[in-house]
């Protein structure tokens, strides 16, 4: 081991930073998160840093360093570009057996920063020992998407139960047992997603009781797949997906997408191709709450974002009557990854100011839409589930006083390798379409913006078929 890691206690300690520009900013600006006493030594300030003067946040010696800068001085940094003062404070530090750090002179550091997670109480610190801090830096990065923003709330949490716990289990060994089980259970993804009242009782009630009803109960997370592109899943999602027990999906979750679910979980398959196979809405949510009350972590993988067209509030409510605990994670909707992928912009200064989701699905053979206010101008309309029914929807847009030459395009497969966009208007879209061979899933957008497809199109894989 190069270097030592320790962590400092330097709560109102004075700590002295030489130089006034903009790397002393920013080391101030960390020592400052763990409330460091910093006094600032150098000839002038750049503006921050007087700022933060100004605002009462640091003390600052105007002048050259000196030696005796470091008197009552429990850490030191160097961050001036004159080799010359570096050293001279790198030499003072030395002789008071003093811990310095001058930047970028890894032959004049005592200590050195490393790259830090900071989940405050928790921290992580990150350290290759000055080899390539970039590196350092890549793996704080991996290192901040797999700890969630709610540890240190988690920390802070069990903390307050630690003198109960104490008093609860004498013994080291039950006590550690005792959270181990905790930590294992449904609490903690609770404190991660906004539900700290339910984690409190929980870990309350399984204090009172001894042993841990908060292993035995299961929960349900009502996950948002988005549109395909794996990529898009949000850092919960994911999270999630690998620690489930079981995973519900349907048609719309990509493959991409299930291959990121924990190997050993059991995978469900309640798709609907209309009404081939489907597994009924009612049998979907009581299978929820049953896997849920065997104990299992249940994953309910919905297609883009379970709260819009994706039936997700009726999944929810059976769980809630039968009072089993449930999350429900956002995902990117097929409207906004389609749109983004597209290079069509939702909305726009000068063509739309506004945006409406709709579904397009037939209901005994005709669309039932207020087709006068979809026919406004200036907003973009986002169709769902449209193409059964795009003549129809073509046709009664334009009767309702819409252009007939209003820019219309049809996304198929969005966001994933297979994505292809296909756009006309109104007038000409429905017989375009006629003629290919479509792919599901397809998403239409309706609006002039579809116009700035041409010039805003980026995403063009490459495609194998
Ligand atoms: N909850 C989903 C929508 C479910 S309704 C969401 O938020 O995206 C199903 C419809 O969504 C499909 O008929 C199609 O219109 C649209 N859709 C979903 N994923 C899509 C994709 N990758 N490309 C195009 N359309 C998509």
């Amino acid at each position: 081991m190069d270097y030592f890691p320790i962590f400092l206690d330097i709560r109102n300690r004075p700590v002295v930073i030489v130089g006034g520009g903009e790397i002393a900013a920013r080391k101030v600006a960390l020592l400052r998160r763990a409330q460091a006493a910093i006094t600032v030594v150098a000839p002038t300030l750049n503006d921050s840093l007087a700022q933060q003067l100004a605002q009462g946040e640091l003390s600052y010696r105007a002048g050259e360093f000196c030696d005796d800068d470091l008197n009552r001085c429990a850490l030191v940094v160097a961050a001036t570009d004159d080799a010359g003062i570096n050293r001279a404070v790198y030499e003072a530090a030395e002789k008071r057996n003093l811990p310095v750090n001058v930047v970028d002179c890894p032959e004049f550091c005592r200590f050195i920063f490393p790259s830090i997670v900071d989940r405050t109480p928790v921290t992580v610190a990150v350290s290759t020992s000055g080899a390539s801090p970039v590196l350092a830096r890549m793996l704080r990065a991996h290192l901040e998407t797999m700890i969630p923003a709610g540890y240190g709330r988690l920390a802070s949490l069990l903390a307050s139960f630690r003198d109960s716990a104490r008093v609860r289990f004498s013994s080291m060994k039950s006590r550690r047992h005792f959270w181990e089980r905790i930590l294992q259970g449904p609490a903690t993804e609770m404190v991660f997603s906004g539900r700290e009242q339910d984690a409190t009782r929980l870990i309350q009630d399984a204090l009172n009781s001894g042993e841990s009803a908060a292993e035995k109960s299961g929960e349900v997370a009502l996950v948002g797949a988005g549109p395909g592109d794996p990529d898009l899943l949000t850092f919960r999602a994911l999270r999630l997906m690998q620690q489930a027990d079981v995973v519900l999906y349907d048609r719309l979750v990509s493959r991409a997408v299930l291959d990121l679910v924990r190997r050993e979980a059991e995978q469900i398959y309640v798709g609907k191709k209309r009404d081939y196979h489907a597994v009924r809405q009612e049998e979907i949510n009581q299978t929820l709450a049953d896997l849920a009350k065997a104990g299992k972590r249940v994953v309910r993988l919905k297609g883009g974002d379970p709260f819009i067209f994706g039936r997700g509030g009726e999944e929810i409510a059976t769980l809630a009557e039968q009072g089993v605990p449930f999350q429900v994670v956002p995902g990117i909707t097929a409207a906004s990854g389609c749109a983004s992928y597209a290079g069509i912009p939702l909305t726009h200064r000068d063509y739309a100011q506004s945006v409406r989701f709709v579904t397009g699905q037939l209901k005994d053979g005709s669309i039932d839409l207020d087709w006068a206010s979809l026919a406004q101008p200036q907003q973009t309309v986002v169709i769902y589930m449209g193409l059964q029914g795009l003549p129809v929807i073509c046709k009664q847009l334009i009767a309702h006083g819409a252009a007939a030459s209003l820019s219309v395009a049809l996304v198929q497969q969005g966001t994933t390798v297979h994505q292809q966009v296909i756009t006309g208007t109104l007038a000409t879209l429905p017989a375009l379409i006629a003629e290919k061979e479509i792919h599901a899933p397809t998403l239409l957008i309706v609006g002039e913006v579809v116009s700035l497809h041409k010039q805003l199109v980026w995403f063009q894989p490459l495609r194998n078929d």
